[in-house]
């Protein structure tokens, strides 16, 4: 019988906790909700993940450049955005649970049928019926329909610059707060603390919209081109899970693409497909990816197209079976942000084409991926296990990553057969080969070969090379395959070409 993914996700948790590629944040404390710290071997991934975006979107191609915005931007950046009115989910809360969940990611029911819910929350287990209110949506956690009104709330965190504490100026007016009713005092206090108030910006987006003239200026760029950031985003989100797919601090590879209009939905095409392959490029299972266009009531206002390429992730859901999660989304933002960025500096942000004479407002499409929701679904696809059978005729569980050898955190492992006659020291020497020429090379003596080897394949370290007697006279050694275990022989001064080429 097929595995149920639940369970599936729940080992690849516990190998990422127990090989250190993702740690509760401030665990010894009792853990942060919904943050993550990458340990040795995950901090790897997720940057090699990190790099091979931006080697393909900004390095291989000379239509685009990179940009690092700080992520504390002008304030007014985000009323003009229209983060700050309307950045906002809609909230509601369970009457019999008392969970908070986004009213647009509750499962949907037909308003007025039956459900059914466990009474009281999940402990309670008694299953009781009820019906499904006006608004067509039950609780995710317990399926009741009995919920409060939605509620908007802003997901941007707020802090504050400069030399005045918005805490103390409140504590200076609270005699005058006091004395106000409560939508003046609401005003009062909103402000005092806007005087100083600054943002975490939710999404690297803006940063290339509001630096645009300054690239146009400062590059030999003309549309179509592109500017490419990566960089941390941050979000109050209300309802976060599945480790790090949904957090409040993760980090975003965005590119802005400028074009003429008129030729925007070509390249809105082009993007679409582009992006979908590189994740099958980079090893992604074909059939656990998909591209969904998004219906026109999905639509931002703005927005004359939008798709999202969706890696079907092994979490648990109503059924047990996975689900499909964004990876990444492609929209044609049309000339919105620009047009809005000029309105409100009276900036000119238009484009002047010397040839042709002509003068525009370029057409944005957007590939905003995240990097931890990639790197989680990289870690979720490499995750297998084969039984194997031993000399002996012993059956063992293999458990494997399978990550693209571009992707994986360790490279190679160097081995000694043993642990004497000169074999460690000529496994060093290849350690130290390996590391010269920038391929991350562990080297592990430590127990039985057999052992050894099931380490690198549950951390996905494609190739394990390992130095026997013969090595000590005809500098040979043998190169172990990951997904296939066959072992081949090279000559020592063969194995950083063959590794080299492989990762090319
Ligand atoms: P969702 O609908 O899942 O909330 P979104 O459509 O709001 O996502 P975008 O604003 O398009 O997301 O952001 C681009 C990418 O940033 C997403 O495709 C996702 O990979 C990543 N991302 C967005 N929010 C989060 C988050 N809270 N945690 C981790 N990654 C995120």
């Amino acid at each position: 019988m097929a595995e149920k993914s639940s369970e599936t996700m729940k080992k690849i948790v516990s190998l990422a906790k127990r090989r250190g590629f993702i740690f509760q944040s401030s665990e010894i404390y009792g853990g942060l909700k919904a943050c993550y710290d990458y340990g040795p071997l995950g901090v790897e991934l997720k940057r090699n993940v990190k790099n091979a975006w931006w080697r393909d979107i900004v390095h291989k191609r000379e239509d685009v450049v990179g940009l690092d915005c700080s992520i504390i931007m002008h304030p007014d950046v985000w009323k003009t955005s229209g983060h700050l009115a309307g950045f906002s989910d809609p909230l509601v809360d369970c009457k019999n649970c008392k969970e908070r969940f986004r009213a647009d990611h509750a499962p949907e029911r037909e308003p007025g049928s039956e459900t059914t819910y466990l009474e009281g929350g999940k402990s309670s287990g008694k299953k009781v019926k009820g019906v499904v209110g006006e608004q067509g949506y039950i609780c995710p956690v317990c399926g009741c329909g009995d919920l409060s009104d939605e509620r908007q709330f802003n997901l941007m965190f707020r802090t504050s610059l400069g030399p005045v504490d918005p805490m103390q100026e409140l504590i200076n007016h609270i005699d005058e707060l006091s004395g106000l009713d409560k939508n003046a005092r609401k005003e009062k206090v909103a402000e005092i603390i806007n005087k100083s108030a600054v943002y975490l910006r939710p999404e690297t987006a803006q940063g290339m919209f509001v630096n645009f003239k300054n690239i146009l200026d400062s590059s030999r760029v003309k549309p179509p081109f592109g500017i490419a950031q990566q960089g941390k985003s941050y979000r109050n989100e209300i309802t976060t899970s599945n480790l790090t797919f949904r957090t409040c601090e993760f980090e975003q590879m965005e590119l802005e693409f400028f074009v003429e209009p008129g030729t925007d939905d070509e390249w809105y095409d082009y993007w679409k497909n582009a992006r979908l392959n590189w994740y099958k490029s980079l090893g992604i299972s074909e059939e656990r990816l998909r591209l969904r266009e998004h219906e026109v009531s999905e639509l931002a206002h703005y927005a004359k197209g939008c798709s999202d390429v969706e890696y079907f992730y092994p979490f648990e859901n109503e059924e047990g079976e996975g689900e499909w999660g964004e990876l990444e989304g492609i929209a044609n933002r049309t000339d919105y942000d620009l047009t809005k960025h000029a309105e409100a500096t009276g900036k000119d942000l238009t484009y002047f084409e010397t040839e042709t004479k002509k003068r525009y407002i370029p057409y944005v499409i957007e590939p905003a991926a995240g990097a931890d929701r990639a790197t989680l679904a990289f870690l979720c696809d490499a995750f297998c296990e084969e039984t194997v059978t031993d000399a002996k005729g012993n059956e063992d569980i293999r458990s494997i990553l399978k990550f693209h050898p571009r992707l994986a955190p360790i490279k190679a492992a160097v081995f000694p057969l043993v642990k004497k006659d000169g074999m460690p020291e000529k496994a060093r020497e290849i350690v130290d080969a390996l590391l010269d020429e920038g391929i991350s090379t562990t080297y592990d003596q430590a127990g039985a070969i057999g052992r050894r080897y099931r380490r690198m394949d549950e951390v996905g370290t494609p190739w394990c090379i390992t130095v026997d007697g013969d090595s000590l006279n005809d500098d040979t050694v043998t190169v172990r395959d990951r997904d296939t275990m066959e072992q081949q022989r090279m000559p020592v001064s063969e194995v950083i070409a063959f590794i080299k080429s492989k990762l090319r």
